[in-house]
C-alpha cells in the first residue's frame, strides 16, 4: 500500500488535523470503516450510518492500532476532520490512485455474482501482474475507496466491485476510480424493490459502460451477450466491446459445457484459440462468471490456455458462495447463505441438485428480502422450482407470508418435498437434528438479514 502522512491525508480530503502533535505520522496498516477490521498502522474511518455513528467506536479502533481517525468532528485523538467523510474517503481514494501509475482500473457490476468473478478474476489476473481486489463484496462508496487504499505503485490492476442501489451510485463509483476495462454480469430481480424494473436495473448498472473511454484510449466493455438488457448495453458505450456466452455469436464461448458433481467442465474459445477448463467452482451458473474472467483476460493479454488453466485451478474464495463444506458423520453442507435473490436461489437449488447425484436433497431455505411488489410470486416460484427439481426435504425458516408462500407453492407442486419449518435461526438446529443423516446434502440459503450467515459453519460443528 502507498503509506501517507497525516498531513497529506488532510491535504487530499481537504480536512483539518485535530490532536496531531506530529502530523508526519504515516498511515501503514489496512484502514476501515469497522473498528474491528482496521490493522495497527491504519486509519479508522469513522462514517455515521442511519443506525450507528462510527464516532462511538473511535477507542475501539484505537485499541485495534489505528494511528489517526478521519471523522466530521474532532475525536480527542489525532484525526483528521472533515465535513463529509464518505466524500473525503472518495477524494484520498482519487488522490492514491494518482499515486499508482501503472494500475489499470477493472470494474465489475451487475445482479448475482460480482464477489464470485471478482475473486475469480483476481485469481487469473495475480497470474499475469500484480493484482489487488476488493477484499469480500466491499462495493460501496465507502468499500470501494477503502479497497483503493490497498493499492502500491507496482499494482498493475485494481479490481474493483460495484454495486448499486440507486442511479447514480455506479456513476459515482466510476467518477472516483476511472474503469478501463467495465464487466457487466446480468440484470437480475435484485433490488427490483428499490429500483422498479429489470430495465431500470439495467438503466443503474450501464453507468459503468458509459465512464468507460473510447476505444482508441484502450476502453473494453465485456457483457454478457446471453443476457438481452446486457447485450443491449453495446449501443450505451463508446468503448470496444467484447461479448461473452454460450451462443455462437459471443467473442468468448463455452462448448461442451459438462456438469459432473456439481461442477463444470467446458471448452474455451476466444479469438485466439481454445483450451479445455474443469472448473472446482460448484454450479452451471460459474460457467458464465468464467466466461466474464476469460473475456477480461483475453482483453488485458493473457493468452488462452493460461487463462483455462488459471480458470481450472482457481478457488472459490469469499465465504458464504456455494461453498462446500463435509461434515464428519458424511452429511455435505453447501453454505450459501451470504445472500440470496431469485436468480441465486435457482442457481443454489441447481447445484443442490446436481452435487447430490443420487443423495438426499434438503433445501433450508429463508426469504429474500427487497422483492418488492414481486416479493411474494418470486417465493412461490422458488417453491415450485423445489417440486420440479426433485427436492426431497424442504426447511423454510421465517414466519412470513414470503415463507409461507414458499412452501405453499412446493406442497402444490407436482412433485412436493416433505415441507418442515422453523420460525428463526435459532429453531432451525433442532429441527434439522432430528432430520439429516448420513450422506444428505444440505443447501442453506437466504437473504443476508435473515441471520443464516454463520448458520452453515454452526451446522458443521454440530
Ligand atoms: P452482492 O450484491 O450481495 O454483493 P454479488 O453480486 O457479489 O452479490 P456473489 O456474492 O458473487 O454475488 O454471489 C451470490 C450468489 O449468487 C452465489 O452464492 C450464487 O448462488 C449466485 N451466483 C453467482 N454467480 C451467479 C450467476 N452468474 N448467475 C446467477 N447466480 C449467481
Ligand atoms: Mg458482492
Amino acid at each position: 500500500m502507498i503509506t501517507l502522512t497525516l498531513t497529506e491525508i488532510a491535504q487530499a480530503t481537504g480536512g483539518t488535523l485535530h490532536d496531531a502533535p506530529d502530523p508526519l505520522v504515516r498511515v501503514t496498516g489496512q484502514s476501515a470503516s469497522d473498528s474491528r477490521n482496521v490493522d495497527p498502522g491504519g486509519m479508522f474511518v469513522a462514517v455515521s450510518g442511519a443506525r450507528v455513528d462510527g464516532h462511538d467506536f473511535v477507542p475501539q479502533a484505537i485499541t485495534a492500532g489505528a494511528v489517526c481517525v478521519l471523522a466530521s468532528r474532532p475525536v480527542g485523538v489525532p484525526a483528521v476532520v472533515v465535513p463529509d467523510v464518505t466524500a473525503a474517503l472518495g477524494r484520498l481514494a482519487q488522490h492514491v490512485l494518482t499515486r499508482t501509475a501503472n494500475a489499470q482500473v477493472v470494474a465489475l457490476t451487475g445482479s448475482a455474482g460480482k464477489t464470485t468473478t471478482k475473486d475469480l478474476l483476481a485469481q487469473v489476473l495475480s497470474r499475469h501482474g500484480e493484482t489487488v481486489a476488493t477484499p469480500g463484496s466491499f462495493n460501496t462508496e465507502i468499500g470501494l475507496p477503502l479497497t483503493v487504499l490497498r493499492a502500491s505503485e507496482s499494482t498493475r490492476y485494481l479490481i474493483l466491485e460495484m454495486g448499486a442501489r440507486h442511479q447514480g451510485d455506479i456513476a459515482y463509483l466510476t467518477s472516483l476510480t476511472p474503469p478501463s476495462l467495465g464487466i457487466v454480469l446480468n440484470i437480475g430481480s435484485a433490488h427490483v424493490g428499490e429500483f422498479g424494473s429489470r430495465r431500470a436495473i439495467a438503466d443503474a448498472k450501464s453507468e459503468l459502460v458509459q465512464a468507460l473511454p473510447p476505444v482508441a484510449e484502450g476502453g473494453v466493455a465485456v457483457l454478457n451477450a446471453d443476457d438481452d438488457l446486457v447485450a443491449a448495453m453495446a449501443h450505451r458505450t463508446v468503448a470496444a466491446v467484447v461479448t461473452y456466452g454460450t451462443g455462437g455469436s459471443a467473442d468468448i464461448r463455452a462448448t461442451d459445457i459438462r456438469i459432473t458433481a456439481g461442477r463444470a467442465t467446458f471448452v474455451l474459445h476466444t479469438p485466439q484459440g481454445s483450451a479445455s477448463v474443469a472448473l472446482r467452482l460448484l454450479g452451471a451458473h460459474q460457467v458464465h462468471n468464467a466466461l466474464a474472467v476469460a473475456a477480461a483476460a483475453h482483453s488485458l493479454g493473457m493468452a488462452t490456455a493460461q487463462i483455462a488453466e488459471a480458470l481450472s485451478a482457481a478457488d472459490p474464495v469469499s465465504a458464504g458462495r456455494l461453498q462446500v463444506l463435509e461434515r464428519a458423520d458424511g452429511v455435505t453442507i453447501i453454505n450459501d447463505a451470504f445472500n440470496a435473490n431469485v436468480e441465486s436461489m435457482r442457481a443454489g437449488l441447481h447445484s443442490l441438485k446436481s452435487l447430490a447425484q443420487g443423495r438426499r436433497k434438503v433445501a433450508v431455505l429463508g426469504e429474500m428480502k427487497e422483492l418488492g411488489d414481486a416479493s411474494r410470486a418470486a417465493h412461490a416460484e422458488i417453491g415450485r422450482l423445489v417440486g420440479e427439481l426433485g427436492i426431497d426435504v424442504l426447511v423454510t425458516v421465517g414466519t412470513t407470508s414470503e415463507a409461507m408462500a414458499l412452501s405453499d407453492a412446493a406442497r402444490l407442486s407436482s412433485s412436493p418435498p416433505q415441507i418442515e419449518s422453523a420460525a428463526d435461526p435459532d429453531g432451525l438446529l433442532p429441527v434439522l437434528h432430528g432430520l439429516l443423516k448420513s450422506g444428505d446434502v444440505v443447501l442453506v440459503k437466504a437473504s443476508r438479514s435473515v441471520g443464516l450467515e454463520h448458520f452453515a459453519d454452526v451446522l458443521q460443528a454440530d
